[in-house]
This record gives structure tokens, sequence and C-alpha cells, in this order.
């Protein structure tokens, strides 16, 4: 009954990473049996070129705080320690090469980002190297995936959890609560460090 460790990575730039994340990663975990969740903060995305708000090793010190208390989840800085900006396909390799070829990797990503997937660094790469997990998530529709990618992931039906990092900065910045739609430790962490307060 012996069977490779499943590993699921879970990429963002987690600007701060908040329930949405967290409620999500832990059903992908549960539905597909998987052993870890390793959160991969990027250094720099592609995706997203006027940010991040916070810089690199804050967004990774909330991830850290925010999945210290789950022994499925962990953070990896191997995003921060290439530097630059941050391919999917790196880690991937990377990761692989580190863990060797008795994992069964998993890429995580959410169904806004499976949409785009054809914007990525080398797709077909990607696919060869992991199986891609996407969560549902509300507002994208993944019947619009584009044709030569169909078929070619698993979907994870997870809870529909309407809540980005761009609300909670948001709501940061108008002086507005965030509690509860990130950790509580996130929570303090974005207060004593002053973050997305504006300039
Ligand atoms: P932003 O508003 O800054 O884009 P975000 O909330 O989308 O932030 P990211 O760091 O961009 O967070 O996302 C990291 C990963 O988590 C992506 O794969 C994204 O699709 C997924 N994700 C984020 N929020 C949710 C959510 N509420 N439900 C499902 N997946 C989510
Ligand atoms: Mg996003």
């Amino acid at each position: 009954m012996d069977k490779n460790p499943g590993i699921g990575l879970f990429g963002g730039t987690f600007d701060p990473i908040h329930i949405g994340h967290l409620i999500t990663a832990e059903e992908v975990r549960d539905l597909f049996g998987l052993d870890e969740i390793v959160f991969t903060p990027s250094n720099r995305s592609p995706h997203k070129p006027d940010r991040p708000m916070a810089s690199a090793r804050d967004r990774y010190e909330m991830v850290a705080l925010a999945t210290k208390s789950n022994p499925y989840f962990s953070v990896d800085d191997i995003e921060l320690v290439r530097g630059g900006t941050s391919y999917t396909v790196d880690t991937v390799r990377e990761f692989r090469e580190r863990r060797g070829d008795e994992v069964s990797l998993h890429l995580v990503i959410g169904a806004d980002l499976m949409l785009d997937l054809e914007s990525w660094k080398d797709p077909d790469q990607l696919l060869a190297l992991v199986t891609i997990i996407v969560m549902s998530r509300p507002g994208y529709d993944l019947r619009q995936v584009p044709e030569p990618f169909r078929g070619r992931f698993e979907v994870a039906r997870v809870s529909h959890i309407d809540i980005s990092s761009t609300m909670i900065r948001q709501r940061v910045l108008e002086g507005r609560s965030v509690r509860y739609l990130v950790p509580d430790a996130v929570e303090a962490y974005i207060s004593a460090k002053e973050l997305y307060r504006g300039r």
C-alpha cells in the first residue's frame, strides 16, 4: 500500500494571504488525499507588473504565520531565493530536482489563473511536469478554458469564498476591519508593520 507522497504546490503573491487561500488549500488537500501543501510566495509575479505592495519578506512572513498551525502546510522561500520574476515552471523544475522522482507533484491554482494559462511561460512543459488541480473560484467559469488546455487538469470543487487580497488591501487602506478575513496573526502583522496603508 506504499504510495508516493503527494505534494501540492500552491503559488501566489499572497499580498496578503487570506482565509480564501487557507480554506480552499485544506479542501484540496483533503479531496485529493495530498500529504503536504507547500505555499510558495512569489518574488515578483509576471502577471502583476505594478505589484506587490508588501515586500517579499513580509508576504513570506505572513504565509508562515498563517500556515503554522496546520501540520500539512508549509511555506517555501524557493522563489524568493531564486529572485527576479517568478515563473511557475522554474519553481516546479527546481522543486522536482530537490525532492526527487518519488514524489507525486501537483500544482494548485485558482480558476482565474487557469483561464490565463496561455500567457504563462512554457505551459506545455508545465503540464508535462505536474498534475494541475484547479480550484473553482466565484466569478470564473472553467468552461472558458482555452482549447489546448481543456481536459488536461483536475478540478477541485471547493467552497466559494469571495475574498481576494485586493479586497483586503482596499479595506486596510480605508481603515476598515479585516478581522476573520485573515488569520489573527496576519491581522496583527499588517497592523504592526503598517502594511497597505498607502503612502
Ligand atoms: P489579488 O487580489 O492580489 O490577485 P488573490 O486573492 O487573487 O490576490 P493571489 O495571491 O493572486 O491571491 O492568489 C494565489 C492563488 O490563490 C491563485 O491560484 C488564486 O487563483 C488562488 N485564490 C486566491 N483567492 C482565492 C479564493 N477566494 N478562492 C479560490 N482560490 C483563490
Ligand atoms: Mg489573484
